[in-house]
């Protein structure tokens, strides 16, 4: 009753501190990005023609920027006209760190040797648009003037020419500047940007190393700079343990404040094991102080490895997709880490986000396949949730540490999500995906004390899973249910690797067969 007395009065002590500012917000990674236009032409036309050309290239990009779908501002730069004109450009927009990527297009004839200098040097991602200031051919009006005014048909294709001739990755879409698609397809593709950049200026904490013996989650993390830019970087658990230490009650409190508006907490954590909720908190306060004070946007922990830390961590990196935007992975895979950072990042503003996710049951009666996807503690509401998520205390059987908090929920039911893995397959990373829809479990799985989610795979339960071993692909993975495979297909061509996607039109044989296509590929195409 005395021990029960006191840590009341430690609770009251702890409500009389203010609360202070809120800092559980992801920082909006479109804030003050850019994508510039970039209009080809060239001289030859006289100054009239260009006059029209910058007009209606201008009324384009503003009917783009007032469809209110694309999360970055595009910014229309002067008509380029000349090799050095072109080169300036290039240079100016790989230069500017708040620019994340250029469309180009072609209004009138470019011709294309005149774009070689300039794109050898663009570091930034980029889009072909084919798009056409007319939305009809004026039958009864068209003549030569305004046929060589507006070539974009023509003049795209001299451009595509040297872009596939230059090896250059890019995006294509084609269609008017009004087809709702073509934006769509626009601001998927500056979603990608975005996560391309953010992945760029990632840096990944990891407490401690590698899970014992797991072998997929090893891997090269200096290629990994070299290809994502990610910068993964070990930080002594000790460091942790300090940080831990060093938490004032104050932010702690802040937090079970948050805890408490958005989940249902159990009362049990409340009153006698109130202590739980305070450590498993601080713990949570402890991991972001630490990122914020290193710069860095992903984390990873590793059971096996807590030094004096009295819970593995499970509500903390729970929430860090879902209230940070930071990427989360357990048990030393800084590649998941990194995924769900670049995820959450792409998917910032739209229903849903980006979470671990790890396979663990099949449920194989016919008419019902589907998988059951969980981790022991760390998957993020981030990617919906049926009902409001509880906060709970049980006991786990592994680590050998004070029972953790974690929050239980199951996903909520959503079409055309997808599961990402990476994983090293030696001289190069490979992505895989499954585009999966994420539905109600069967039961109740009320004896299971994780958050979950069942989803049925495309094509199908059988094709999916043996597809997914083909590929070598991770146990571990970033589901998003953000941004689906457009997105990712676009992170992918931009960062210039492998992914091998598993959908609805998935046949294994096919599969296999491509993926020995694509090893071919790799291994010859060594511009990446
Ligand atoms: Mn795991």
């Amino acid at each position: 009753m005395a021990a029960q007395h006191n840590r009341q009065s430690t609770i009251n002590d702890r409500n009389n501190n203010e609360v202070k500012e809120n800092n559980m917000t992801m920082e909006n990674p479109f804030e003050g990005k850019e994508v510039w236009f970039g209009v080809g032409s060239q001289d030859l036309y006289g100054e009239e023609a260009l006059r029209q050309v910058a007009e209606q290239s201008g009324e384009i990009v503003d009917a783009l920027n007032a469809t209110g779908k694309i999360p970055v501002k595009i910014v229309l730069k002067p008509t380029l006209k000349s090799s050095d004109g072109v080169k300036a450009f290039m240079v100016e927009a790989s230069a500017n760190p708040n620019v994340i990527g250029v469309i180009t297009w072609c209004h009138t004839f470019s011709p294309a040797k005149m774009w070689i200098r300039g794109l050898e040097v663009l570091t930034k991602p980029l889009l072909q648009l084919n798009t056409q200031h007319h939305f009809e051919i004026p039958w009864e009006t068209i003549d030569m003037d305004f046929m060589n005014l507006n070539q974009a048909a023509h003049g795209d294709r001299e451009f595509g020419y040297i872009l596939t001739r230059l090896g250059i990755n890019r995006k294509i879409v084609v269609g008017h500047y009004t087809d709702p698609e073509v934006a769509e397809q626009i601001a998927t593709w500056t979603r990608a940007c975005a996560g391309w950049d953010a992945s760029n200026n990632m840096k990944v904490m990891r407490w401690g190393d590698n899970m014992r013996n797991v072998a997929v989650t090893e891997g090269d993390k200096t290629e990994a700079e070299r290809v994502f830019g990610a910068s993964i970087n070990t930080w002594a658990v000790n460091e942790l343990c300090a940080a831990y230490d060093a938490v004032k009650d104050d932010q702690v409190k802040e937090i079970i404040e948050d805890y408490k508006a958005k989940y249902d907490v159990d009362p049990e954590l409340l009153d006698a094991k109130y202590d739980s909720l305070f450590i498993a908190a601080k713990e949570e306060a402890a991991m972001v102080n630490m990122m914020r004070a290193n710069g860095c946007t992903a984390g990873v922990d590793n059971f096996e490895d807590l030094g004096s830390l009295p819970q593995l961590p499970g509500v903390g990196p729970q929430r860090f997709p879902s209230e940070y935007g930071f990427g989360f992975s357990a048990e030393g895979d800084w590649k998941t880490a990194v995924l769900v950072r670049i995820g959450a990042v792409m998917g910032y503003g739209l229903d849903g986000g980006a979470s671990l996710m790890e396979d663990y049951s099949y449920n194989f009666v016919p008419g019902r396949e589907k998988i059951m996807g969980s981790h022991m503690l760390e998957t993020s509401p981030s990617i919906g949730t049926i009902a409001k998520p509880k906060l709970e205390i049980h006991p786990l059987g592994i680590g050998g540490k004070a029972d953790p908090v974690r929050l239980v929920f199951t996903g909520a039911p959503k079409k055309d999500a997808v599961v990402v893995s990476m994983s090293d397959v030696r001289e190069r990373f490979r992505l895989t995906m499954n585009v999966v829809d994420i539905v109600e479990p069967d039961g109740s799985l009320k004896e299971l004390p994780c958050a979950r989610a069942l989803w049925v795979p495309r094509p199908n339960l059988k094709t999916s899973a043996e597809c997914w071993l083909r590929s070598g692909a991770s146990h571990h993975t970033c589901m998003t249910t953000s941004v689906g495979r457009e997105a990712w297909e676009d992170f992918a061509r931009i960062a210039g690797v492998e992914l091998a996607t598993i959908d609805e039109n998935t046949t294994a044989r096919e599969f296999e067969r491509d993926l020995e296509i694509s090893e071919m590929y790799h291994r010859l195409n060594n511009r990446h």
